[in-house]
């Protein structure tokens, strides 16, 4: 691992990567780019032109005819590079992580971790899942044959909520199979992709086309995804964008798998070991600064374990400790911009107004030293019902709704009738015939049981379900699948 370096003030103006080349990009629309625990400009990130996004396409089609003719076994030394790169600027890729999107140091590190867990996931699973099939005599002197192939060029467009892992949920198995990139990264947080393409330049040393880099937006994202070449995308991020560029993939006859929002029910049963998991609880709403699409959102207390579960969890959500998360001892660092803060701010209202009480308050949040950052304290609202918006709608920040439920079918009947959202559920409880009735009954794509976080590693595919995705494949591992098709040769001699 290489010694952290200083910590870069600005970074300038941002270029694209396009053929191997960093490449200024002539336009003229420029976005700020923040360090949200000073509330500082550090960057600018170019919305590149429609011609420097066709290049970039044109630039993988052809980069893609050379790509899937190298062997397998070579194509994958070039992703032994990219852990390797990240094992070495492992303290500094956490550290940029951190600057840009404003996440606590030790959370930046899981996110440099479950990027790696992505690569080495992708170098196994290219040996095991690319083989195809064979069967003699099909009929009388007839055999066939399946083969995968890799498609072409994908563009993978990304959310801003982490930087680094969610684009290696596609990036090392698209070219493990042959297939070559062109990668968005989200406006708001651009840093991380930027410096991992310039390690890249230096130690991975793929062939130029391989993996571009454009930035930008909504016209953007729009032209990747009907561009004609392109043979599908990825996306993660919102909601009505996840469903509407679905829709836009479909018509333009592409392979769309699309990652939406959440809204993250806790159910902690009655028997539930609350003094146990209670660090486990606040970290799964209150980490990332609640900006997880697996964050918990609402908190159902069944039957009476509530008043007890709820006056541990507001205690111990006081003593969480605000600042920049590069500093030493911060447990929650600031919202990822000021806009993201008002949202919060503007929820917390509405919850109020439609009659919840606060029980923790954390606008007005003061960081001695850094006032001018975009911090929130963690807010707890009790006497949440199910038809408040806050109950229903994603905030994606540190705000906690309290709902109360009788039993565990009441739980269920919220969690599954009150959003159409299915990103996660987690139920804390001792009784496993609970745990398995929560796990059949929950209609969310990852479930779980005694955990806050319900990730699943880079061996499984990453759920949602609902309103929280739209696709077949889902991202890790099942992309294999979605960046190659079957060929069916059917033969007679
Ligand atoms: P976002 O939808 O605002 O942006 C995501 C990407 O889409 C960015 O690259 C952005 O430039 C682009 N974009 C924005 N508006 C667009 C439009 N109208 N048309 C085309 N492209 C557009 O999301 P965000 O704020 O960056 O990320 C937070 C959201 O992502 C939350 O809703 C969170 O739940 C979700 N998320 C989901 C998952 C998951 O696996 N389901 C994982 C992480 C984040």
């Amino acid at each position: 691992m290489s010694r952290p370096r200083e910590l870069q003030q600005s970074y300038g103006r941002l270029s694209l990567y396009i053929n191997g080349q960093w490449v200024e990009s002539a336009s003229q629309s420029l976005h700020p780019v923040y360090d949200p625990a000073k509330g500082e400009v550090i960057g600018e990130v170019p919305f590149a032109t429609g011609e420097e996004i066709d290049l970039s396409v044109t630039t993988a089609a052809e980069a893609f005819q050379k790509w899937r003719e190298l062997p397998l076994p070579d194509r994958v030394q070039y992703l032994y590079r990219m852990k390797e790169s990240f094992e070495r600027h492992y303290e500094d890729l956490a550290i940029i992580n951190t600057q840009n999107h404003g996440k606590t140091i030790h959370e930046s590190r899981g996110d440099v971790r479950r990027t790696i867990e992505n690569i080495e996931a992708a170098i196994s699973a290219a040996y095991t899942l690319t083989k195809g099939d064979h069967m003699d005599l099909i009929a009388s002197g007839i055999d066939a044959s399946a083969l995968k192939e890799p498609l072409g060029v994908f563009g993978i467009i990304c959310p801003f909520n982490f930087p680094l892992m969610i684009p290696f949920w596609f990036i090392p198995y698209a070219i493990a199979v042959g297939c070559t990139l062109v990668v968005k990264p989200s406006e708001i947080t651009p840093l991380p992709m930027d410096y991992v393409m310039k390690i890249f330049e230096k130690e991975v040393k793929l062939p130029a086309g391989v993996l571009n880099m454009v930035h930008g937006g909504k016209e953007t994202v729009e032209k990747i995804v009907s561009d004609k070449t392109i043979q599908g995308i990825t996306f993660v991020g919102s909601t009505p964008v996840a469903k509407q560029l679905y829709r836009l993939a479909g018509e333009h006859g592409k392979r769309a798998i699309s990652n939406g929002g959440a809204k993250n029910s806790i159910v902690v049963m009655p028997d539930a070991e609350v003094d146990k998991h209670l660090q486990t609880i606040i970290s799964s709403f209150f980490g990332n600064t609640g900006q997880r699409c697996l964050a918990g959102a609402n908190l159902l207390g069944v039957g009476e374990i509530k008043d007890g579960l709820v006056s541990k969890f507001v205690e111990a959500s006081k003593l969480i400790r605000l600042g920049p998360g590069l500093e030493d001892g911060t447990d929650m660092g600031p919202l990822v911009t000021d806009k993201a803060r008002g949202r919060v701010i503007q929820y917390t209202e509405r919850g109020l107004s439609e009659g919840a009480h606060v029980l923790l308050d954390g606008r007005g949040a003061n960081v001695v030293g850094s006032e001018g950052g975009f911090f929130l304290g963690p807010t707890v609202l009790d006497g949440v019902t199910p038809d408040m918006t806050i109950a229903k709608e994603e905030v994606f920040g540190p705000l906690t709704s309290v709902l109360h439920t009788n039993d565990l079918d009441e739980a269920i009947e919220i969690i599954n009738g009150n959003t159409n959202f299915g990103n996660m559920a987690c139920i804390f409880t001792t009784n496993g015939r609970t745990a398995r009735e929560f796990r059949r009954r929950v209609e969310a794509g990852n479930i779980g049981i005694n955990l806050g976080v319900a990730a699943p590693i880079a061996f499984f595919p990453f759920g949602g379900r609902r309103d929280s995705f739209y696709g077949v494949l889902h991202p890790q591992i099942d992309t294999i699948d979605f960046f190659t098709d079957r060929k069916f040769i059917v033969s007679r001699w």
